[in-house]
């Protein structure tokens, strides 16, 4: 099929390409209107977070010869997945393929929340005691591992089509930075747009040292599995000026902002005391 030769044949083009074009506007939206004022400077910011994100990369590169692109070809050549099952228009597949790979991310972030082995990877994410662009694509190395193997999973239950997986990958990567950036959207613009898409605003919650908020606003794109499984919030209490940003337990920058210390972070403290079975229930009767 031509579309999926071009794909194929244009895909690190098209995603570097979207990568670094909206990284630089919103890095220069930043600068014309932050929403909050760094802890960190940007320079040990910009070295260490997207030197994560490109250590990640090369190791994705060096391991998975193919990657999620070349996943969903391989399906669509195998006939595998529930698509080939229904003979639905191309558009549509395209567009319920790419709605419902946002699903499984949002529960996978969940999950990532919950289970507290799989949270001491995620809590590289949410140590960064800021919140910038650059925070989007500051993941642990064995978390990027995990999400390609349920991308991959994902792929073959649903074998969508080639153009929807990339579609998907550039919107997904786009959005992160998006949401992820510290920038000052009008409120009432905001107010508006998260109703589409997940906002600055609205992810910052989730950035929260507080507990109840960083379990809340889970989206990474589409904003609306938090307000339909009930995990929506709609303002830091603090208000986004001056909540605290991070994690409690892990405030010292050789740990958290440097790159040594966030590979070194989920290997660190007690497994237990997160999460769901940190929760203390009380019995009716002891009351
Ligand atoms: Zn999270
Ligand atoms: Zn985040």
């Amino acid at each position: 099929m031509e579309i999926n030769e071009f794909v194929m044949a244009n895909e690190k083009v098209i995603r570097l390409g979207a990568f670094f074009g909206i990284l630089g506007i919103m890095a220069i939206w930043e600068i014309l209107a932050p929403r909050r004022a760094l802890t960190v400077s940007k320079a040990i910011r910009w070295v260490n977070n997207l030197g994560i994100v490109f250590f990640n990369t090369f190791l994705v590169w060096l391991i998975f010869p193919i990657v999620s692109v070349g996943m969903a070809l391989f399906a669509s050549q195998q006939g595998w997945g529930l698509f080939n099952y229904f003979d639905l228009p191309f558009w549509l597949t395209v567009v319920i393929s790419i709605v419902v790979l946002d699903f499984i991310i949002y529960l996978q972030h969940v999950m990532v929340h919950a289970v507290p082995a799989l949270w001491r990877l995620h809590r590289v994410h949410h140590a960064d005691l800021d919140f910038d662009v650059t925070t989007g694509g500051r993941f642990h190395p064995l978390e990027i591992f995990l999400s390609l193997l349920i991308k991959f999973a994902a792929i073959v239950v649903l074998g969508p089509p080639v153009l929807a997986v990339v579609v998907f990958e550039v919107i997904l990567n786009g959005t992160a930075m998006f949401n992820h950036s510290n920038v000052r959207l009008p409120l009432g613009i905001d107010r508006v747009l998260r109703w589409i898409v997940v906002t600055p605003d609205m992810h910052r919650v989730h950035h929260s040292v507080e507990d109840d908020e960083a379990n809340s606003n889970f989206g990474f794109n589409l904003p609306w599995w938090d307000r339909l499984f009930g995990t929506y919030r709609d303002q830091p209490r603090a208000g986004h000026q001056t909540m605290t940003i991070g994690i409690h337990k892990y405030r010292e920058p050789k740990q958290v902002a440097w790159l040594p210390g966030m590979l070194l972070l989920p290997f660190k403290g007690k497994i237990t005391g997160y999460a769901i079975n940190r929760r203390e229930w009380t019995r009716p009767d002891e009351k």
